[in-house]
């Protein structure tokens, strides 16, 4: 206990480290917030901590109840609970479509009442979103367009197949350019490249079984590491030896068309085997910042095919040259209304179409690419078997990094860390991200559909910002026929399992709300009848984002030990371990926290965190 100090008496001798005065504001301060804490149990319960509240109207009673929706976040400092979740979603989907031995082919299914509902509802969040834009309502907007996403989801895991409608600008990860309709070039070029052998590709996606001299069977699957080339030698702690020599420019252009590059890898791959090869993996920087990738393959695939593909395969980026920046964002072409074109600043003369520019490279005999993207010669492949601890550890791995954002993988801890990072940056910046790059302008050149709004060098592209690394697309990477089924069919299983296992089909998880989307029932129980509506946040019956947590996780923690006692009863009845439950184990929503939850269940032969 500290004796309470009058204001102005205290000791002038050095205070060791102070304890404030109970009760002072200091003391105060020291306290944890509530919601704080609030935050951190529902974090710990996997209870979303930005819900967006959705009124359900009953349009045979009447009855209007706001339903959670969780926000679906993959970043953790959007929302943990979201994101980790997703990550383990991630991991079943990977975990399901390794190993596996028969071909993935999904069924199709007539349109039940469910799968219309959602379809209609989906159209009504579609009016709303164009109503909140007509009103300028932005913030409306975003939740709308996470609500889009949420729906979407659940139309897939309604087992529709397809996009329901274009996804609206700004709500695609992707940002996918739209080189669409290619110009015919010349392929004269680049025969500097090695020939792969091209056979016809098999619709087969399954790897090859071996059998050992005593008849047991192994099918082997793969894990490869794709790399970018060298930019100069880099110190341990990824910075370059000599930063004045490092390649800026190839290391931003490569990172830039990285995706590309992976592309034409399993293009030709698929070619060069002969096979529909399949795979799952990710996107990462490296400790020196350029982008790599981890893949899960399914089967097995020599070594050194994989070595002289990766060696054959380039990118080759047939765009403007880009040698000399002739304006600066301070100094910028500008905009003539009369002519509908950018124009020099000084001379009002319009700067070279998208089309001039591509027609000058096809004209030209001579032309060269602007870049070529290739690997580099460090590619790592190794064989997995199934169901090793081995499997499930390059399982973690290759999910780790899933929930950060592209600039938190590696933070900058020193001024070395932080000066190669600007180097790029600075570079990134400057590097056109796709045809439509309003960065053109700084080059003389009117990007493909130039328009007035277009802010000369300052594209607001993910590419340039600081945090991406210029890694600006998709990380995640899971090819088509890898587990036949989409993460929103990993979601669904996990439910229900759960479902089964507790035996019933009432709403004993309603802390988990898309479930009254979702719900599989189809006509065996009474129609649905519902409205949805986005609620407003300042609606009387939404209430406070405090209370609607507080329900949540106590919705949360009642149904986990409805479960745990379910589980220990399966335990002692059925010896029967299904699939799916392995999956639920580990990924579902419930095995959240950890808390011992899953010893309990103490089946199994792997057990992690
Ligand atoms: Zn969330
Ligand atoms: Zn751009």
């Amino acid at each position: 206990m500290t004796a309470p100090t009058l204001p102005g008496l205290e000791p002038a001798a050095p205070t060791p480290v102070a304890v404030p005065r109970p009760g002072s504001r200091a003391a105060r301060m020291a306290l944890p917030r509530s919601v704080d804490v609030l935050k951190e149990i529902a974090a710990e319960y996997g209870v979303c901590v930005r819900p967006l509240a959705m009124r359900r109207t009953d349009l045979d009673t009447g009855l209007t109840e706001v339903i959670d929706l969780p926000c679906g976040a993959t970043r953790e400092d959007k929302c943990a609970p979201c994101a980790k979740k997703n990550r383990r979603l991630r991991q079943a989907q990977i975990r399901e479509g390794w190993h596996r031995d028969d071909e993935p082919l999904p069924p199709p299914e007539p349109a039940t009442e469910e799968q219309k509902a959602l379809i209609l509802f989906r159209a009504h969040l579609e009016f709303s979103r164009d109503e909140a834009i007509r009103a300028a309502e932005w913030g409306q907007v975003e939740e709308l367009d996470e609500g889009i996403r949420e729906v979407e989801e659940a139309i897939t895991a309604e087992g529709l197949r397809g996009r329901v409608g274009p996804p609206h600008a700004g709500v695609d990860e992707d940002a996918d350019d739209d080189t669409g309709r290619r110009r015919k070039r010349s392929t004269k070029r680049r025969q500097d490249a090695p020939e792969l052998p091209r056979r016809k590709v098999e619709r087969r996606t399954v790897g090859r079984t071996y059998t050992a001299a005593d008849g047991t069977t192994y099918r082997p699957s793969m894990w490869l590491t794709l790399t970018l080339d060298s930019y100069g030698p880099v110190r341990p702690d990824g910075t370059p030896v000599n930063p004045d020599r490092y390649d800026y420019r190839r290391a931003a252009w490569d990172a830039v068309h990285f995706p590309r590059l992976l592309d034409r890898f399993w293009q030709n791959l698929r070619r060069c085997e002969g096979w529909n090869v399949q795979y799952a993996g990710c996107v990462e920087p490296q400790r020196r910042l350029a982008p790599h990738a981890h893949f899960a393959i399914r089967g097995t695939i020599p070594r050194d095919t994989l070595r002289t593909v990766a060696a054959a395969t380039y990118h080759q980026v047939w765009w403007p040259a880009v040698d000399v920046q002739q304006y600066t964002a301070d100094r910028p072409p500008v905009w003539d209304e009369d002519a509908a074109a950018w124009v020099d600043p000084d001379t009002h003369q319009p700067l070279t179409t998208w089309t001039e520019a591509l027609d000058a490279i096809d004209d030209n005999p001579h032309a060269e690419p602007v870049h070529v993207v290739r690997f580099g010669t460090q590619v790592d492949a190794r064989g997995v078997m199934p169901g090793t601890t081995d499997a499930e550890r390059t399982i973690r791995y290759v999910t780790k990094y899933i929930t950060k954002h592209t600039g938190d993988v590696h933070k900058a801890t020193t001024d070395r860390q932080r000066k190669h990072l600007d180097r790029l940056w600075r570079e990134l910046r400057v590097t056109p991200c796709t045809d439509r790059c309003a960065n053109w302008l700084l080059y003389g050149v009117q990007p493909k559909k130039a328009h007035a709004k277009l802010k000369p060098g300052r594209c607001k592209g993910k590419v340039h910002q600081r945090d991406t690394l210029g890694i600006g697309g998709r990380r995640i990477l899971i090819s088509r026929d890898w587990s036949g089924k989409t993460l929103s069919d990993h979601k669904h299983d996990v439910r229900a399992w759960v479902r089964a296992l507790l035996g019933t089909t009432t709403d004993s998880g309603a802390a988990d709300n898309t479930r009254q989307l979702v719900d599989d029932q189809g006509d065996t129980v009474e129609r649905v009848r519902h409205a949805w509506e986005l609620a407003r946040p300042d609606d009387p019956d939404v209430g406070p984002l405090s209370h609607r947590l507080m329900r949540s996780i106590s919705e949360r923690a009642r149904w986990r030990s409805e479960l745990l006692a379910a589980k220990d009863r399966a335990a002692q009845g059925s010896t029967d371990l299904s699939a799916t439950q392995h999956n639920a184990r580990h990924d579902g929503e419930e095995g959240d926290s950890g808390r011992g939850f899953d010893h309990r269940a103490g089946r199994g032969p792997d057990q992690h965190e």
